[in-house]
């Protein structure tokens, strides 16, 4: 079979066309800016990417032109639209309504919508790409695989907040968490590569990039994660705060003069190790610096660290202990200098760092070493494909 994957935001759209025999990228590519101008990025995998300036008014214009990149006479990746077998939608937010992966319906469209007002920027943009797609291929199934689903097994304990009830009842205001698909693939790649039972292990995995988490999976199933009823909360990220005292809020707003967007907009945009470098958010910018002696991008990493090494802690703790320790994403996949930073904090586990492999850059990797108690290793993630596999399972 072959599925397109979409990733749909309110101007741009990734995709990916993968057979799921093989499990290869046909063709990938993104477009930009829609509803601006429009910039199509297509790539047929073994190729060069093309770039094309293309108007693109709405994302049903987006996913025509993505339709004829696929299906060109020269560089297309198949012949016509009847190749295309199933689509996988990336869907954000489930709220409550959804624990697992589901057949797009009318019914469904509708209880996403009714969980826009806890994803208002991710939400309606990811409708509308399904809007899109069914409006040009209306006879090809369509599935949602959400963000938030595979956190859906945590207990009351871990999602509660420590907030007046009628907040949960009334909005549904609990921790979520994110980059479900993500933790969930890489929880379970984990397992296999160290021939551990899945459905009876205690796992951690650190999905470390510009948006970053942490998820502790018990015997298969999330028993807590980092990230909350939004993306802010948990780890120190690229650009967001992550965990701080919630009443640093009002105390910077009258400081700054700023009202709670404002105050919003700093916590999202502006903080992070980018607020504390003063440097950047990118971590190859920060690992340049902190190597030239500039002290403000090795205090970004350090805090970095610690926040991860803590939450790995906390995740310990919460499991009654640990059999194995993925990093994954840009940074976890590739960045030697933050594992083994964070690696060090983990002594008490039994674990020490491997230094040769810990050079790995994006390819599975055993990092600590052979004695090391607990295993801790390097799992790329793969959120198109786990969105594929996902997708195949239901309309099969
Ligand atoms: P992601 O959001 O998963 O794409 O990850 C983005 C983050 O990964 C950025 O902070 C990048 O600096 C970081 N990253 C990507 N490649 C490298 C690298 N070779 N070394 C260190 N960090 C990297």
């Amino acid at each position: 079979m072959n599925v397109l994957v979409i990733n749909c935001g309110s101007s741009s759209l990734k995709y990916q066309l993968i057979d799921s025999e093989s499990e290869a990228v046909l063709a990938k590519g993104l477009c930009e800016r829609i509803g601006i101008d429009g910039r199509l990025v297509y790539q047929k995998t073994g190729l060069d990417k093309e770039i094309t300036e293309a108007p693109m008014p709405t994302h049903k214009q987006a996913i025509e032109l993505v339709i004829n990149a696929l299906v060109n006479d020269k560089t297309g990746a198949i012949k016509d639209l009847s190749e295309i077998d199933a689509v996988g939608h990336r869907l954000v937010h489930g709220g409550e309504k959804f624990a697992c992966s589901v057949v797009i319906s009318d019914e469904v469209l509708q209880a996403v919508e009714e969980c826009n007002d806890l994803a208002p920027l991710h939400n309606p943009a990811n409708l509308i790409g399904v809007a899109a797609c069914q409006e040009v291929m209306p006879n090809v199934p369509m599935v949602g695989v959400f963000d938030t689903a595979f956190h859906q097994t945590m207990p009351k304990k871990a999602y509660l907040y420590g907030l007046p009830y009628e907040y949960y009842e009334k909005y549904k205001v609990r921790r979520y968490g994110f980059h479900g698909t993500s933790h969930s693939f890489v929880s379970k790649r984990l397992a296999e590569y160290l021939g551990l039972d899945y459905q009876n292990s205690k796992l951690i995995v650190a999905h470390l990039g510009n948006g970053a988490s942490i998820s502790a999976v018990q015997n298969g199933k999330c028993i807590d994660t980092s990230m909350g009823l939004t993306p802010l909360e948990g780890l120190v990220m690229g650009t967001r705060s992550g965990d701080i005292d919630p009443a640093i809020m009002e105390f910077i707003a009258k400081k700054e003069n700023l009202d709670i967007e404002g105050v919003m907009n700093v916590l999202n945009k502006k903080s992070g190790v980018q607020g504390l470098s003063r440097l950047s958010s990118d971590f190859r910018d920060l690992e340049d610096g902190h190597a030239n002696g500039n002290e403000m991008a090795t205090n970004a990493i350090e805090v970095f660290c610690y926040r991860v090494a803590k939450y790995i802690g906390a995740y310990v703790a919460a499991m009654n202990g640990v059999d194995a320790i993925a990093f994954t994403a840009g940074i976890g996949e590739n960045g030697p200098l933050v594992r083994q930073k964070v690696m060090e904090y983990l002594g008490y586990l039994g674990i020490a760092v491997n230094e040769e492999t810990n050079g790995v850059h994006g390819d599975e990797a055993v990092i600590s070493t052979a004695d090391s108690k607990v295993k801790v290793c390097v799992i790329p993630t793969n959120e198109e494909l786990a969105i594929a596999r996902e997708t195949v399972a239901l309309v099969k």
